[in-house]
């Protein structure tokens, strides 16, 4: 039977307005004492939606506090992402403490980038990578057999949590999970992406998940020895790829990470590409950045064009993140991305572009030395007919 959006309604506002009473709570307690009294009503809140499956709810509560810049939306928010991504903590509890993790791998490739089902040895080798360099020896760690591309991750809250609780359920089997390729959509290929294996992890209350929380440890070594080892690891799984392994984090914050350092990882890759398909250095191209403005500012767009011609033959997409928007300084950190790239010349225009796509293939248009939204055309190359990317 269809819901009535009038019943509908009231109940979505009380629930929102809950939260959201709740979480401004939070936000302008000054004790911690005060902390635990909102904490554990939100908490109790959270819970109950997520375990109605009510996103709506969610989303509508945490859309308020964004649009009303209140620090209780950091405050909702956190709570949620735990709720959606982890176990409680409490000591008497069997299942306290799992936590899902994510995995972010950058790859960029003139080829395809993989996606789909990892073979069983490979997985063998990331799990002893990760108890090598992350994982506490005692913890318990579960990986899925599965690299997800970005559409194939879970799409919101309650995904989420679903899909923890599979891994969680692993863990408690001590068995990989077991993912079906044919649950997931179609990966759209990108010149450069993102890709994230996903884990669970486990620790008896009071100990540690991770190698670093040991005393004499160094957070940053270790990290810094897992992207090597699991770098050569993956290497086999990424034909034809340059990859770059991030540290594992959990779900939501590694994902947040991801989206920031794919930015200049993807200006780098269109430069990288430039350079080994057409052999121009990035002191000769040119490089035109304009914001693109849906119902706000969504993305910045870099189109690239050689010393000589009016065709834009790549571009790069910028999108702004979390709480950027049109006072953020976002083109300083673009600009300044380009020249360590190596790339000189670089022109800013003022002007708002719409958020246009080409109508036969959908890739974003890029601004042209004139300041005109164009598709990028890469020039005839007679011994790679396939390099027309979009
Ligand atoms: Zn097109």
């Amino acid at each position: 039977m269809k819901r009535s959006p009038f019943t509908r309604r009231p109940r979505l506002a009380r629930e929102a307005d809950q939260l959201v009473w709740l979480a401004e709570g939070l936000a302008r307690s000054s004790s911690r004492v005060e902390d635990a009294f909102w904490e554990s009503r939100l908490i109790a809140e959270v819970e109950s939606l997520v375990e109605a499956e009510d996103e709506a709810a969610l989303t509508a509560a945490l859309d308020r506090l964004s649009q009303a810049g209140d620090r209780g939306f950091e405050e909702l928010a956190d709570v949620i992402e735990s709720r959606c991504e982890s176990t409680g903590t409490a000591a008497d509890d069997p299942q306290a403490g799992m936590l899902l993790l994510a995995i972010p791998v950058l790859a960029w490739s003139r080829l395809r980038i993989p996606a789909g089902n990892l073979p069983d040895a490979l997985l063998a080798q990331v799990r002893s990578d990760l108890q090598a360099h992350v994982i506490d020896p005692e913890a318990r760690l579960v990986l899925g057999d599965f690299l997800f591309s970005p559409d194939q991750l879970p799409q919101g809250y309650i995904a989420t949590a679903n899909l923890a609780r599979r891994f969680f359920a692993a863990l408690e089997a001590k068995r990989p999970l077991r993912l079906d390729a044919g649950d997931f959509p179609e990966t759209g290929q990108f010149l450069s992406d993102a890709r994230y294996i996903l884990a669970a992890v486990s620790a008896a209350p009071g100990s540690a998940l991770f190698r670093w929380q040991a005393e004499d440890s160094n957070r940053d070594a270790l990290l810094a020895a897992w992207s090597e080892a699991a770098r050569n690891t993956l290497s086999g799984a990424f034909p034809a790829c340059a990859i770059d392994v991030l540290g594992p984090q959990a779900f939501f914050s590694a994902c947040r990470e991801s989206d920031r350092q794919l930015r200049p990882y993807s200006l780098n890759a269109g430069v990288e590409f430039l350079r080994a398909t057409l052999g121009v250095e990035p002191a000769s191209l040119r490089a035109f950045v304009g914001g693109f403005h849906g119902h706000r500012l969504e993305e910045y767009r870099v189109g690239f064009a050689l010393p000589e011609g009016e065709a834009v033959i790549h571009g790069v997409v910028w999108p702004l993140l979390d709480a950027e928007d049109e006072n953020s300084d976002v083109i300083a950190d673009v600009e300044q991305r380009l020249r360590d790239a190596g790339i000189v010349q670089i022109q800013v225009f003022e002007q708002r572009f719409p958020l246009e796509f080409c109508d036969d293939c959908g890739a974003p248009l890029y601004p042209n030395e004139d300041g005109e939204p164009v598709h990028p055309e890469m020039p005839e190359q007679p011994t790679s007919p396939s390099a027309h990317l979009h």
